[in-house]
């Protein structure tokens, strides 16, 4: 991968447009998780340090080309502004006249954040012209949205073509840690998959056999695994075709990685907290219930393996982890992963927040804050905004 990053970029009295991932949760127009917002500071601050003026730019939400406030940046952007202590503006909208105005008014050292760029169909669309309007706001492109790095969007990948493009520090470190990961890993090379559907996992699996040592299987993931071994599951999760984890597993028989399932599960009454519940062997799950999380053989089996790991790549939770009891296979898991003394990368946003849950997260040598766009590297794709920026002149 080859482009250009912040650190050697002149960037005085120059404006720099820089694409952010402030997709954060809001509940009465305050920020919840701040983890987005504090993750752009260091591109933000080098940018300012480097006599920059900065606009910046993000989606919220999903408010499909509509102008609807409830996905309003203004709370994201007192935020920042509190986060910095410095003052940042809000700009009206995304493009336009006045908004340009607002932008070239701009003196180095001051940020502007214009409203969210999906309040415009165009910008999932990668329109020409839009990309165009965006790109009249900066001088340079930096583009530090990790998380958003897999779609093709005018603020994510349109603007390239119009403005000289680099990496931010967010991004630029997203993409050593993965590409390490998956260029040269340590062995035993362990990944850990759970969550709740194989199909959204299967491409990861596919690009891993034969690079990864072990992939253990968690979550209800495993379902449509045990249950193509002709074994029942009673109500667990699986409404997929059971070609899918057969074709894994032969794929997985003619290599060097070892697929390992649960050997027991955890399986309750109902899917709701604190319902009945029992452990059992997958050979002898009962016909009214559904697996939950995985059982207390599987934890130490998946335990075992960990501690040799010399690289760890996971995603997933192991179980239901929202609900109580069914936490406990994840939390036990994620503290062995911070226990292992390898090389480990997490990301997704439930293996991630079942480590902060737990205070673990700084024990971890990469938490990734794009689980969609970490997957996708993982499966060998090509990011279109990391494209973007390798393309870009
Ligand atoms: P994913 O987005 O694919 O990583 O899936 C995460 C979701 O999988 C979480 O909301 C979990 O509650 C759910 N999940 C994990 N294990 C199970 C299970 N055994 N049965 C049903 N859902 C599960």
């Amino acid at each position: 991968m080859d482009f250009q990053t912040i650190e050697n970029y002149d960037f005085t009295g120059k404006r720099a447009l820089v694409r952010v991932d402030f997709n954060v949760p809001l509940k009465d127009g305050v920020v919840g998780d701040d983890t987005r917002v504090r993750a752009a500071l260091p591109t933000i601050k080098m940018l300012l340090d480097k006599g920059a003026s900065i606009v910046l730019m993000s989606h919220l939400g999903r408010p499909k080309g509509e102008r609807k406030m409830e996905y309003s940046l203004a709370p994201v952007a007192a935020h920042l502004g509190k986060l910095l202590g410095r003052e940042v503006k809000m700009a009206p909208d995304c493009v336009g006249e006045e908004v340009e105005a607002m932008a070239k008014g701009l003196k180095p050292g001051e940020i502007l954040v214009l409203e969210n760029v999906r309040f415009y169909g165009e910008e999932t669309k990668n329109v020409a012209e839009f990309s165009q309007k965006l790109a009249k706001l900066g001088d340079v492109y930096v583009n530090d949205a990790f998380g958003s790095a897999h779609r093709a969007h005018s603020s994510t990948t349109g603007v390239t073509e119009y403005l000289p493009s680099l990496a931010g520090l967010l991004m630029e470190k997203e993409l050593n840690e993965l590409g390490k990961l998956m260029e040269n890993p340590g062995h035993p090379f362990v990944v850990l998959l759970g969550g709740a559907k194989v199909s959204d996992k299967i491409g990861v699996m596919e690009n891993l056999i034969g690079k990864a040592d072990y992939i253990l299987v968690g979550g209800g993931m495993a379902f449509p695994f045990l249950k193509s071994h002709g074994l029942e599951i009673g109500t667990s999760l699986c409404d997929e075709d059971l070609e899918v984890p057969k074709r894994i597993e032969e794929k997985a028989a003619g290599t060097s990685t070892k697929l390992m399932l649960p050997v027991d599960v955890v399986a309750a009454t109902e899917f709701a907290e604190n319902a009945p519940h029992d452990v059992y062997d997958v050979e002898h799950i009962p016909a009214d219930r559904m697996g939950l999380d995985i059982g207390p053989k599987t934890v130490a089996a998946y335990k075992e393996v960990l501690a040799t790991a010399k690289t760890i790549f996971w995603n997933g939770p192991m179980g239901v982890f929202e609900k109580k009891p069914f936490d406990k296979g994840t939390r036990e898991i994620a503290q062995a992963v911070a226990d292992a003394e390898a090389r480990s990368v997490v990301g997704g946003g439930d293996s991630v927040a079942a480590l902060n849950q737990a205070g673990l997260a700084d024990k971890i040598t990469h938490v990734s804050t794009g689980g969609g766009a970490s997957m996708e590297f993982v499966e060998g794709k090509q990011l279109p905004g990391v494209v973007g920026l390798c393309q870009a002149k």
